[in-house]
């Protein structure tokens, strides 16, 4: 599990986004963080994947404290919004980047980026470059380029931003079918309840640094905890 116990991160003396903020991950769920704009979503999971320094608190990863752990050694590949990929590289080249760090030998190394260009369903375009790839083609490199650590933990900040309606929707059940077959932790991030629920088995929702609800999607459809997550979830109390 991941635990983040009475964790506060401040920017600057005067500007402190989140406080006690307590928060447990179990192993292999597909936890999704939900919240408005600006509510401390992104900066949590830069603090989980540790690309942010945590003011105060302590995240532990098992039995590990990794508080101040360095982001390579926790583990854990992270997607974002904005996914760049290297245009002068090949698909293969640009998934093979993600291992960049790793002592991986040649013949694992081809191995593994087989495997996981099959998952995801780009097999046939390990050779071309970004341009010649659809959005959805394009996002499913960013998603290959985190998996090829092989991960224990996936974190993901609002990954099908940038594709449009049609293509999201297939990169959702996609993600779920990805899901069950890795068994491992995935933690995503969006500012969309239709997406968390139809994602999640597990939704946490944030409002201005603070959790407001944490539970599966049923119970927080049938049982919101407060105005907020009724009205936020669409279904005032
Ligand atoms: P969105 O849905 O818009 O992506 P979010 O929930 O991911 O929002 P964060 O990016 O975590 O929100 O930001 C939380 C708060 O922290 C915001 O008030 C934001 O202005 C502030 N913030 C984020 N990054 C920084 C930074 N590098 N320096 C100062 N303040 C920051
Ligand atoms: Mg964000």
């Amino acid at each position: 599990n991941i635990t983040l116990e009475n964790i506060k991160k401040s920017y600057s003396s005067k500007n402190t986004v989140i406080e006690n903020l307590n928060l447990q991950i179990e192993d292999g769920s597909f936890t999704v963080l939900v919240g408005p704009s600006g509510c401390g979503k992104s900066t949590t999971l830069r603090m989980i994947a540790g690309l942010e320094d945590i003011t105060s608190g302590s995240l532990f990863i098992g039995e590990d404290n990794v508080t101040n752990v360095d982001a390579s050694k926790r583990g854990i590949s992270m997607v974002f919004q904005n996914y760049a990929l290297y245009p002068h590289m090949s698909v293969r080249e640009n998934i093979e980047f993600g291992l960049k760090n790793n002592k991986v030998k040649k013949e694992d190394r081809d191995r593994l980026i087989n495997e996981v260009a099959s998952t995801v369903g780009l097999d046939e375009y390990l050779s071309r470059k970004p341009s010649d790839l659809s959005g959805g083609q394009r996002q499913r490199v960013a998603l290959a380029r985190a998996m090829v650590k092989v991960p224990k933990v996936f974190l993901m900040d609002e990954p099908l931003s940038n594709l449009d309606a049609k293509l999201r929707n297939q990169m959702r059940s996609e993600l779920i079918q990805l899901h069950n077959k890795l068994k491992t932790t995935f933690v995503y991030v969006t500012h969309d309840q239709v997406e968390a629920m139809s994602m999640a088995d597990k939704i946490v929702i944030m409002n201005k640094g603070e959790i407001m609800q944490q539970d599966s999607p049923k119970q927080i459809y049938t049982n919101p905890k407060n105005v907020f997550v009724a009205q936020f979830i669409g279904n005032p109390a």
